[in-house]
C-alpha cells in the first residue's frame, strides 16, 4: 500500500524545491543575495547601476528596471506559498511605477535645440552637427549653454533619480529585514516541521506496524467470528430443539402437576393409613417382640426336654486302605419309629478271643448295645450333622451358654466333626465354621427386630494342664504357653486366658482366618513334639453379645466347640522306655482331664453340692459354660474298625455315663431375659 504522504512534507519538498530560485545565480540584484549585505555593500552593488544609469541611455536602465521586478516578484510568489499574507504585494507596482517615471523623465529630456539663428547647427543623420567656426563665438557659447542646460536638466533628473534609487534601497532593504525575519521564522518553523515530520514518520512507522498487528488480529477475529457464527448457527439449532423439550417437557410438568395434585390427596389418605399401619406395627412390633420371647423360652424348653445334656455317638467311615470291618461288627438298629426316624442305637460286636481258645470252637461275638440322643452312622454327612446342633447354636445367640465336646480315640474323627476334612470342601466343612456362619446369618435376621449381636473368638489348646493359644501371632507362635486362666476381675465370673488372643470376627472369612492360623501353630507344635495336636484339647471359644438397646436388653453367652485329646489308653504291656514314661504322663494328664470333664458332667446332671470344675484346666476354663441352663453336647466318635473295638467300647461306655436321661427338667429362663 502507497503510504501517504504528509502534508508537511509536501510543504518540505516544495520549499526544497523553491530554494534554488532563490539562490540562483542573477546577473540582477535579487532580494536573496542582497539581504546577505549591508546597507553599504548595497550601495556599492548598486554604484555600478548608477554608473551605468548616468553613462548610458534610458533603454538600457529601463531594461535593468525591468529585469529586477519579476526576480521579486517570483520571491513573492515563493513567499505567498507558504506565508502569504505576510508579504506585501505592493513590490511590483511601486517597481513598475518607479519604471514609469524614469521613462517619463527621460522622454521629457532635453531634444535637440532648435536651430535658431546663432544656435547650433542642426543634426544630420543623427550626426553630431557640424563643428562651429572659430569666429562663431556666439555660436560657441550658445551651444555651450544649451549644453549646460543639458547638463543641468540631466543632473537634476538624474538627482531625481538617484533620489528614487535610494528609496527604493531604502525599501528594499525594510524588505530584506523583513525578509531575514521572515525567513528566520520560516526555518524555525521548518525545524519545527521538521521534527514533528520525523516524529509523524515514527509514529507512522509505529502506526503501520499497528496496522499491521491489527490486520492479524482482525484476521484472527474473523476467524473466530467465523467460528462463533457456526457455533452460533449449531446453538440455535440445539436451542430450536431444547426449546422442543422444553415445551414437552412443560406439557408433561403441567400433566405431572395434575397427576401430582391426585397424588397430594393420595398421599394424604395415604398418610392417614400409614399413620394407622405405624400404630399397627408398633404393635406388631410388640407382639413379635412377645412371640420372639416365647420363641426363646420354647427354644429353650424343648432343649432341655431333649436334655441339657445331649450325647451323639458319631462313626466316621472306612478310610481307603483300612481293613474292612465284618458286616456285623457295627449295627445300627431302627428306632421305634422304624428306618423312617433318625438313628439312636449302635450295637457292638466283639469276639471273645480268650472263650474261643479255650473251647477250641470260633470265638463267639458279645453284642454291646447303646442308646444315645442321635447315632450318625459312616456314611453321615457334615450338613446332617450341622442340622442336629443348629438348634444349640440358636440356643447360644438366645442367651444360653453351649459346650460341644467330641471325645474319641485319636482317629476317631474329632477334628473332622469339628474343624472339617482336609482342603477347601464346603461339603466336608467341620461344626465351628458352620456355627459361626450360623451365627452371624440368624444374628442378621435378629438385627431386624432391633438386636446388635457383636463376636469374639479365641483358640487355646490345653496340652499336660498348660494353656497355649492357638492365635498367637509374630514370635509366640507356635511357642509353649505362659497363659493362665484368670477370672476377667476380682468378684467377676467370667474366665479369660492372659496373653491369649481375643479376636472380634464378623464374617466368615475371619473366622477362616483364625482356623488356618490355629491350624498353622499345631503344625509348628508337631515338629517339637509327636503329634501334640492329638495329645491335647483344642477349645475354640466364642463370646457372643447382643443387645437391644430400644428395650434396653442385654444377652450374653459363649459358645465353646472343644475338640479332646485322644481318649486312648497306654497300653500297659508295653515296655516303658524314656520315650514312653514321657507318654505314660501325657496320657495320665490326658485320662485325668477326661475323667474330670465326666465327673463334673455327672456331678451337675446329679444336681451335686460341689462340682469338681477345679480339678483340670479344661474343666475350670469351661465352668461357666456347663452349670445351670447351659446347653451341653458330646460327640463320641468311633472309630469303625474292629481293631479299635476295645477303645471304641470305652469311648462308648465313657459317652453312656455322661448321658442324662432325657425327661422334663427344670425350665430355667437365661438371666439376661
Ligand atoms: P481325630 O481328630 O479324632 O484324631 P481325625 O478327625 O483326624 O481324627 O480323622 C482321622 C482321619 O479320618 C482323617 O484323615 C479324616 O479325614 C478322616 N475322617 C474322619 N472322619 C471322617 C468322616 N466322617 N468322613 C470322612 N473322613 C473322615
Ligand atoms: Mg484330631
Amino acid at each position: 500500500m502507497e503510504p501517504q504522504r504528509s502534508p508537511l512534507l509536501e510543504v518540505r519538498g516544495n520549499i526544497e524545491l523553491k530554494k534554488p530560485l532563490i539562490k540562483a545565480p542573477s546577473r540582477l540584484p535579487l532580494p536573496g543575495t542582497r539581504f546577505k549585505r549591508g546597507p553599504d555593500q548595497m550601495e556599492d552593488a548598486l554604484e555600478p547601476e548608477k554608473k551605468r544609469t548616468r553613462g548610458l541611455d534610458t533603454v538600457t536602465k529601463i531594461a535593468t528596471s525591468q529585469s529586477r521586478a519579476p526576480a521579486i516578484t517570483a520571491r513573492t510568489q515563493t513567499q505567498n506559498q507558504i506565508t502569504a499574507p505576510k508579504v506585501p504585494k505592493k513590490t511590483g507596482p511601486r517597481c513598475s511605477t518607479a519604471i514609469a517615471m524614469v521613462l517619463k523623465n527621460q522622454k521629457s529630456g532635453p531634444a535637440v535645440p532648435a536651430q535658431k539663428p546663432g544656435a547650433a547647427p542642426p543634426m544630420v543623420g543623427g550626426r553630431k552637427p557640424t563643428k562651429r567656426p572659430a569666429w562663431d563665438l556666439k555660436g560657441q557659447l550658445c551651444d555651450l549653454n544649451a549644453e549646460l542646460k543639458c547638463c543641468r536638466e540631466r543632473t537634476q533628473t538624474l538627482a531625481q533619480e538617484n533620489q528614487q534609487l535610494q528609496d527604493q534601497l531604502r525599501e528594499a532593504q525594510q524588505q530584506a529585514k523583513a525578509r531575514g525575519a521572515e525567513c528566520r521564522t520560516l526555518e524555525g518553523e521548518l525545524a519545527r516541521v521538521q521534527a514533528q515530520a520525523e516524529q509523524g514518520q515514527q509514529e507512522l512507522g509505529s502506526l503501520r506496524a499497528r496496522v499491521l498487528e491489527l490486520e492479524e488480529q482482525q484476521c484472527t477475529q474473523e476467524g473466530l467470528l467465523r467460528e462463533l457464527q457456526k457455533e452460533q448457527l449449531g446453538l440455535q439449532e440445539e436451542r430450536r430443539g431444547l426449546a422442543a423439550r422444553l415445551e414437552e417437557q412443560e406439557r408433561r410438568l403441567q400433566a405431572s402437576e395434575a397427576a401430582l395434585s391426585g397424588s397430594q390427596a393420595e398421599v394424604a389418605s395415604l398418610r392417614q393409613e400409614a399413620t394407622g399401619q405405624a400404630a399397627l406395627l408398633v404393635e406388631q412390633g410388640e407382639r413379635l417382640h412377645g412371640l420372639e420371647m416365647e420363641r426363646r423360652r420354647l427354644h429353650n424348653q424343648l432343649q432341655e426336654l431333649k436334655g441339657n445334656i445331649r450325647v451323639f455317638c458319631r462313626v466316621r467311615p472306612v478310610l481307603p486302605g483300612e481293613p474292612t470291618p465284618p458286616p456285623s461288627f457295627l449295627l445300627f438298629p431302627s428306632g421305634p419309629g422304624g428306618p423312617a426316624d433318625p438313628p439312636t442305637r449302635l450295637s457292638v460286636s466283639r469276639c471273645d478271643e480268650r472263650r474261643g481258645t479255650l473251647s477250641g470252637a470260633p470265638a463267639p461275638a458279645t453284642r454291646h448295645d447303646f442308646s444315645f440322643d442321635r447315632v450318625f452312622p459312616p456314611g453321615s454327612r457334615q450338613d446332617e450333622v450341622f442340622e442336629e446342633i443348629a438348634m444349640l447354636v440358636q440356643s447360644a445367640l438366645d442367651g444360653y451358654p453351649v459346650c460341644i465336646f467330641a471325645y474319641g480315640q485319636t482317629g476317631s474323627g474329632k477334628t473332622f466333626t469339628m474343624e472339617g476334612g482336609p482342603g477347601r470342601d464346603p461339603q466336608v466343612e467341620g461344626l465351628i465354621p458352620r456355627a459361626l456362619r450360623h451365627l452371624f446369618s440368624v444374628a442378621q435376621e435378629l438385627g431386624g427386630q432391633g438386636w446388635t449381636y457383636s463376636f469374639v473368638a479365641s483358640y487355646v489348646e490345653i496340652y499336660n494342664e498348660t494353656v497355649r493359644d492357638l492365635l498367637a501371632t509374630g514370635p509366640r507362635k507356635g511357642q509353649g504357653g505362659e497363659c493362665e486362666i484368670r477370672r476377667a476381675g476380682p468378684g467377676s465370673e467370667e474366665l479369660t486366658v492372659t496373653n491369649a488372643r481375643y479376636v472380634p470376627v464378623s464374617c466368615e472369612k475371619e473366622v477362616e482366618a483364625l482356623l488356618h492360623l490355629a491350624h498353622q501353630n499345631r503344625a509348628v507344635a508337631r515338629t517339637s513334639q509327636n503329634e501334640r495336636s492329638s495329645r491335647s484339647h483344642s477349645v475354640f471359644q466364642l463370646q457372643i453379645s447382643g443387645e437391644h438397646t430400644g428395650r434396653g436388653l442385654q444377652c450374653g453367652a459363649s459358645l465353646n466347640l472343644v475338640d479332646l485329646a485322644g481318649s486312648e489308653r497306654l497300653d500297659p504291656s508295653l515296655a516303658l522306655g524314656p520315650g514312653e514314661r514321657d507318654r505314660l504322663r501325657e496320657t495320665q494328664a490326658i485320662n485325668s482331664s477326661l475323667s474330670t470333664l465326666g465327673l463334673v458332667i455327672m456331678a451337675l446332671s446329679n444336681k451335686e453340692s460341689h462340682i469338681p470344675y477345679r480339678n483340670s484346666k479344661l474343666t475350670y476354663l469351661l465352668q461357666n459354660s456347663l452349670g445351670g441352663s447351659a446347653k451341653m453336647l458330646m460327640f463320641v466318635n468311633i472309630s469303625p474298625l474292629e481293631e479299635n473295638v476295645s477303645e471304641s467300647l470305652n469311648s462308648l461306655r465313657f459317652a453312656s455315663k455322661v448321658q442324662l436321661p432325657p425327661g422334663p427338667g427344670p425350665v430355667r429362663t437365661p438371666g439376661c431375659l
